[in-house]
């Protein structure tokens, strides 16, 4: 039945235009500016982050359904500005002259009468140079007036019962719990790019006690990097003890951060944090960039861990596109890209033989009867760290479970290790002391002792050696003594003399022979000794697999990959001292090698002071 009311049923030819009311306009606003209570906090956050604030201190009641209140000590707000404060597209912030050179995080002035117009809001504020303090009140888009308050400095903006008369709205907030989980990372975000911000976030039912959920204070200079103090007390140590400094500039655009180490991966995006010009933003761009900067170091379905954080002239950036200001336009996202994909890609290359020390610690942890599950991740942090560490187990207990085997497969290596040259402990990965159930590499070094997988960690040097050379345009090939035939299903042998040059890129020369035959001339020589028609066949399969059009760098790395997992080191192989030092050494100044193709790690720590604990000696 039509519904009479509705203007939709009115016919087009009897529709007219009217204005609507500021109160409506100011709720079509609200509509975008703020979602959800976390929205609002964002906001009234980042208005006093612009008025130059050093304390912030939050407070939200029946997770900010009740009451969301932010006080701060900046610059507060002159008394004949709080009406304008509270109209829409009032602001201090830009003019009609600077409206391309944005600095600030707000500067729609839109936030203040969203609020007003959806709840009830109160501002109360005193100008840094004047001696009294005053407040406006707003009620559902009615303004009730300014009038005197006691105020010592700053401005104290309350929101009390938000949406309450917007029902459609709070049907769609979610839990308490998972409000107060937005509210609590949308504060966390906000102070990771503002470290000299002091923050602390107070949370209650409407009526219990408040608890506190944060306290950060300001990081002060003389303590060293206000970012990395910051973010070592918002993710604790193991933040960076798993991630790598990067930083870089290039034509103005200058990027700095941390990025996580191959092994340190979640299986969402939500650890990766991009900021630009103090702006949290959540960009495809950077999203794509993190993908192509790690390649083939994280598998598919796996997030590395990231903050970043860019600074570049206003006039790049257009950051007027989102009504909550999440999502900016790059003039230049070619340049963008340049940056921060050579920062990241150098600082892994650098750092790349280190594992994630969690995945150690959480075979520490496994190990060392009683000791819970992760003693370094604090409960708050508790839900979002994951797959990085717990992921790995799997292949943790695969190892542990061979050692259940008889004694017999104890591997002892073909000369004592005990001679080494005591120095060769002080390598990363120490010296090499045995081999056991021939595939892992026993190594002690200067603090403890090192579990090697050999054929994943050969894998991976086999892998980045094949990779360098073939984008060197420089295969190093060696020649068979007699070219082997290969018989191959058709469909396969057509796939693979479709990439037949690329192929003899990488040092792999393969030639029609007959129907249903190729012949094989030239392997990799890194290969050594191997099966000429299971490497192909495997090639083969992955060549098919997977969609149609790929493109061939994707393909390549496949190939490689396949290519990289037929080499001589294998589990199985007996290794000597010699050549597992020899292996060891390579791993050291091999980009990426402390991860399998497969982004497994190659190698885990117990360091002397974990096996003292395990076994109670401290
Ligand atoms: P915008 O931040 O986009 O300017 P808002 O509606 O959030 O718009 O705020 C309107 C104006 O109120 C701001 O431009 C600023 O001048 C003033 N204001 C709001 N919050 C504060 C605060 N905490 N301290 C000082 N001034 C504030
Ligand atoms: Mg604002």
């Amino acid at each position: 039945m039509p519904n009479s009311s509705n203007p939709a049923s009115v016919p087009p030819t009897e529709r007219r235009i009217g204005r609507l009311s500021e109160v409506s306009i100011n709720q079509i606003a609200a509509g975008e500016v703020l979602e959800r209570p976390a929205s609002a906090v964002k906001e009234l956050i980042e208005n006093a982050i612009d008025a130059d604030a050093t304390r912030i201190e939050i407070t939200v009641v029946n997770a900010g359904r009740n009451l969301i209140r932010v006080a701060d000590n900046g610059c507060g707000i002159a008394s004949d500005d709080l009406k304008l404060a509270v109209e829409r597209h009032a602001t201090s912030k830009i003019s009609d002259a600077n409206l391309n050179d944005i600095r600030t995080l707000g500067f729609r002035g839109e936030a203040l009468p969203s609020m007003g117009s959806v709840g009830q809001l109160t501002v109360k504020s005193r100008w840094h140079d004047s001696d009294r303090a005053f407040q406006i009140e707003v009620d559902s888009g009615n303004l009730v007036g300014v009038r005197p308050a006691a105020l010592r400095e700053g401005t104290i903006v309350e929101l009390r019962q938000l949406f309450s008369k917007t029902p459609a709205r709070l049907k769609f907030l979610r839990s308490n719990k998972a409000e107060t989980r937005a509210i609590n990372s949308v504060v966390r975000t906000l102070a990771m790019a503002t470290p000299k911000v002091g923050y602390s976030l107070h949370s209650g039912s409407e009526t219990g006690r408040l608890q506190r959920v944060l306290s950060m204070p300001p990081e002060s200079e003389s303590d060293g990097d206000p970012f990395r103090l910051r973010l070592t007390r918002l993710f604790k140590s193991e933040f960076l003890e798993n991630t790598v400094a990067f930083e870089r500039e290039l034509s103005g655009v200058a990027v700095r951060g941390f990025c996580g180490l191959p092994t340190y991966v979640r299986s969402a995006t939500s650890a990766q944090h991009f900021f630009v010009n103090g702006r949290g933003i959540r960009d495809r761009l950077f999203l794509g960039l993190v993908r192509g900067a790690y390649g083939d170091l994280v598998s598919s379905g796996k997030h590395p861990v990231i903050v970043l954080f860019m600074e570049c002239p206003s006039e790049m950036i257009d950051v007027n596109v989102h009504p909550a200001k999440t999502e900016i336009r790059f003039r230049e996202p070619g340049l963008i890209r340049a940056v921060t994909i050579s920062a990241i890609q150098d600082a892994l290359a650098r750092e790349g033989h280190r594992t994630a020390p969690s995945v150690s610690r959480a075979m520490t942890s496994r190990l060392s009867p009683g000791r819970p599950e992760s003693t370094a991740a604090n409960p708050d942090q508790a839900d979002q760290r994951e797959g990085g560490s717990t992921g790995r187990h799997g292949s943790l207990l695969d190892a542990d479970a061979t050692a259940a085997k008889p004694l017999g497969s104890f591997e002892p290596a073909a000369e004592p290790g005990s001679v080494a040259d005591p120095k060769a402990l002080e390598h990363p990965l120490g010296a090499a002391r045995m081999q056991v159930h021939r595939n892992y590499i026993v190594s002690q070094t200067a603090d403890g002792i090192v579990l090697v997988d050999q054929h994943a960690a050969a894998e991976r040097l086999v892998f980045e050696e094949l990779k360098k050379a073939y984008h060197a345009g420089k295969p190093d090939s060696r020649a068979l003594l007699v070219p082997e035939v290969v018989e191959l299903e058709q469909n396969d042998i057509d796939r693979l003399l479709e990439v037949k040059e690329e192929l003899a890129a990488l040092g792999l020369t393969v030639d029609r022979f007959g129907p249903g035959a190729v012949c094989v001339r030239q392997i990799p020589a890194i290969l050594g000794e191997v099966s000429c028609k299971d490497l192909l066949q495997d090639i083969a399969d992955g060549l098919g697999a997977g969609e149609r059009v790929r493109v061939l760098e994707k393909r390549m790395n496949d190939v490689l990959s396949t290519i990289a997992c037929h080499g001589s080191i294998r589990s199985g192989s007996v290794l000597s001292v010699n050549e597992m030092n020899a292996l060891l050494r390579k791993m050291e100044v091999t980009p990426h090698s402390g991860q399998c193709n497969h982004g497994r790690p190659t190698w885990l720590e117990l360091k002397l002071s974990d096996i003292e604990r395990m076994f109670g000696r401290r």
